[in-house]
């Protein structure tokens, strides 16, 4: 599909952010450039359309650029998945390692409910950790989650497919 390779060459590579030894993976020029990035809405609409999805999450703050429009496309509620102490209404928490620390996301109750299949959607996965914490979180308030979809995957995972048993999607690897 010559779309992932356009949408591969639109990410940035920036060496040593944000700490030495780092390479970031820039998605703002993926962003930037609107008919890259509506390619990436077009794949991920093309894959969901038909899954009987009802609930996109994406993850704050990056899994906020790509989520909402995939949720449009398919016509679904988007609910954000937030860091600590940004959603007003009652919310339950999940915590999880990254490779240097601990962080945490919030879900508002109610958010989704029980029976309902969804998706959460972030930018890139590198280790797993965080996904595995929205899979919690949905689960916990009895949604299903049928698939973790991300624009950039390392190989490892990309080749796996799989996360914490659940199906992982993933568009390209980190440049
Ligand atoms: P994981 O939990 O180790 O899989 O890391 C994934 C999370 O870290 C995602 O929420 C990403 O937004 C963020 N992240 C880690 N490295 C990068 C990067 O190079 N570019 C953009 N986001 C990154």
């Amino acid at each position: 599909d010559p779309r992932l390779k356009a949408i591969s060459d639109a990410i940035t590579v920036v060496p040593h952010f944000p700490k030495p030894g780092i390479m970031f993976q820039d998605i703002t020029t993926l962003v930037s450039n609107h008919k890259v990035f509506k390619h990436t809405v077009e794949i991920f609409v093309d894959r969901f359309r038909d899954m009987d999805i009802s609930v996109v999450a994406g993850v704050e703050a990056r899994g906020f650029m790509f989520a909402p429009s995939k949720a449009l496309g398919i016509r679904t509620k988007f609910i954000p998945l937030r860091k600590p102490g940004q959603l007003p209404g009652e919310v339950i928490a999940e915590a999880y390692e990254l490779e240097y620390g601990k962080d945490c996301l919030e879900m508002h109750v109610g958010a989704v409910e029980s029976g309902e299949r969804a998706l959460v959607i972030d930018d890139l996965v590198a280790t797993g950790g965080t996904l595995p914490a929205t899979i919690r979180l949905l689960e916990r308030n009895g949604g299903e989650v049928v698939e973790c979809a991300c624009v950039i995957g390392l190989p490892a995972l990309k080749e796996r497919r799989l996360l914490n048993g659940k199906p992982l999607y993933v568009l390209v690897e980190p440049r």
